[in-house]
């Protein structure tokens, strides 16, 4: 146990090994919650771990009389909980935006200079610098950053920053060199350049340079995405929209023992179709698994890209966009299913969610029962539509900081009167359809507790709108930790072996800083991981978290 780092593939090892390196742990007192099968929470006081990584017993009392174990952990009475599991975000977009300069919050152009240098600094290897989120309305002197002030700090490196909106980015003179614009370059309509700074459609003539990562940075990106994962409590992820390069680069991590986080994986549309032609098992020791296929119904809500049945309250010339014809969409699942992959499908809009619905009804007509049919986002929906998906065998895969974000844009978009059916949890799980929570991450942070205390409250971080938005929609604790753990698993043909702590299931837990069940609204969505566990093992700790004692409620 105490290389447990070192060991991550636990079957072979016992395998190959003439005495098991690893051993039974018991890990007593602990304050232990999860959610049954039953959909009630489940208090235990101890859990026993096989020397397989898997749970051998969960038991009700803090210090059982075990016939034997090898290993003793006192949980010193900390709140113990199963793996979060992320059941909607972009593993490798998570890893690269974290990897790259930060720039939120500079307060004036000598800020963003400093940040620059030091981050230049510090990443010597780094062929371009890309960084994000200036914003000059924020400093003393609000003029627009040139090429020349990028030049005095980093001379020799193409570097390129975008400013906060993503509607303008800024470049050095090595950046616009690399890019072959000179001052001759006309900016394309639509777009405008001055100075080193390429605005809205001119962007593209300098970010169209930036070179595609390295192995070596996928490499890089991915240690990343799993360091934040388990920092956050999420021991597996529903890996959405997953490109070739992403999938190696997780095949790669498998094959040297650098897997951590388990991954279900969807691959981006049809395109990986040629390498991967139908679902894998489980590799590495239940790390990885290509499960299924993701499609787009239609865009986003706020750049009002969701496909809309009316027209949008903020602007009545337009709908949306459609992305398929109802033929092209059944095509597209149709071909996916027919290579025996489960189908996760994109859909905001009231439209986008009865086509797919209606792909998802025929689909299963011609494919039956079980293939867990997946409606990513199920945000704005008509509420005569809802109670389709259960007959359907359909699963909404839903997050609930979208809500908390969304919700002045989504009254804007949609008005008053079409509020009824968004970010519906509530009517999803009286209608017993299967509900899966996750993030979207890196457009939200990976963290479920703000997502937890908004499903719980239909408010945000700092308790908006009092009462809560639309509070019938409001779940309970148990059915919002459910989404998080058995529903996600579930979600992602994993529940016989992860989503909570059972027999045979493998030991993927996490020790929180207070109780999550008794916290109140405000202090939930502050809630801090001090441990994740991964089949057994600690694969994560809060620095110097070790001797703090349990904070008060
Ligand atoms: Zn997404």
């Amino acid at each position: 146990m105490r290389h447990a780092m070192k060991a991550p593939f636990i079957a072979l090892a016992v395998a190959l090994l003439p005495s098991p390196a690893l051993a039974e742990t018991l890990i007593s007192n602990v304050n232990g919650i999860q959610v049954g099968a039953d959909g009630k929470l489940q208090h235990f006081g101890s859990v026993l771990i096989g020397d397989d990584g898997r749970v051998e017993a969960v038991i009700s009392t803090a210090s059982p009389r075990v016939k034997k174990y090898d290993q003793l952990i006192d949980g010193g009475g900390r709140t113990l909980l199963p793996g979060f599991i992320d059941a909607h975000g972009h593993v490798l977009g998570l890893g690269f935006s974290a990897l790259q300069l930060d720039l939120v919050g500079t307060s004036s152009l000598e800020d963003l200079q400093n940040r620059l240098k030091d981050y230049a600094a510090a990443h010597p290897d780094a062929r371009w610098i890309v960084g994000r989120g200036w914003n000059q309305e924020l400093w003393p002197v609000k003029k627009f950053p040139t090429a020349a002030d990028l030049d005095a700090v980093v001379p020799d490196r193409p570097v390129v920053l975008e400013r906060v909106d993503g509607h303008a980015v800024v470049a050095n003179s090595a950046a616009m060199k690399a890019a072959g614009v000179t001052g001759a370059t006309q900016a394309p309509s639509g777009g405008r350049i001055e100075d080193g700074l390429f605005v809205d459609n001119a962007t593209e003539l300098v970010t169209k340079a930036v070179p595609e990562p390295t192995e070596a940075e996928y490499d890089r990106a991915f240690a990343k995405a799993q360091q934040i994962l388990l920092g956050y409590g999420i021991t597996s992820v529903g890996s959405m929209s997953t490109a070739l390069d992403d999938w190696n680069a997780m095949k790669r991590a498998g094959e040297s023992g650098r897997l951590r986080v388990r991954f279900m994986v969807y691959a981006d549309e049809l395109k990986l179709l040629a390498e991967v032609p139908k679902p894998t098992p489980w590799l590495f020791g239940d790390h990885l698994r290509m499960v299924g296929i993701k499609f787009y119904a239609d865009g986003a809500l706020g750049s009002r890209g969701a496909w809309l049945k009316q027209p949008y309250a903020d602007k009545l010339d337009t709908r949306g966009l459609r992305f398929h014809s109802d033929e092209e969409l059944l095509k597209l699942a149709d071909t996916a299913a027919s290579h025996g992959f489960q189908i996760a499908t994109h859909a905001i809009g009231d439209a986008a969610n009865a086509q797919v619905i209606s792909v998802y009804e025929q689909m299963s007509k011609e494919y039956g029962a079980d293939r867990r049919w997946r409606i990513e986002h199920f945000q704005v929906v008509d509420p005569a539509d809802i109670p389709r998906l259960k007959p359907a065998g359909i699963i909404a895969s839903m997050q609930p900081t979208h809500q908390t974000s969304d919700r002045l844009m989504a009254e804007a978009r949609l008005g008053p009167d079409r509020l009824n059916g968004a970010y519906a949890w509530r009517t999803v799980e009286k209608l017993g359809i299967p509900l899966a929570f996750g993030t979207d991450f890196p457009v939200e942070s990976p963290n479920p507790f703000p997502g937890l205390s908004a499903a719980i409250s239909r408010q945000d971080m700092n308790g908006q709108p009092p009462g809560g938005w639309i509070p019938s929609e409001r779940l309970d604790f148990s059915q919002a930790l459910a989404a998080y753990t058995r529903g996600a698993a579930y979600a992602g043909f994993a529940d016989e072996r992860i989503g909570s702590l059972e027999p045979g299931k493998w030991a993927d837990f996490v020790i929180v800083d207070r109780d999550p069940s008794t916290a109140d609204q405000q202090s939930l969505a502050r809630i801090e991981v001090l441990q994740t566990w991964i089949a057994g093992k600690k694969a994560w700790e809060r620095p110097s978290s070790a001797a703090a004692p349990e904070r008060g409620k």
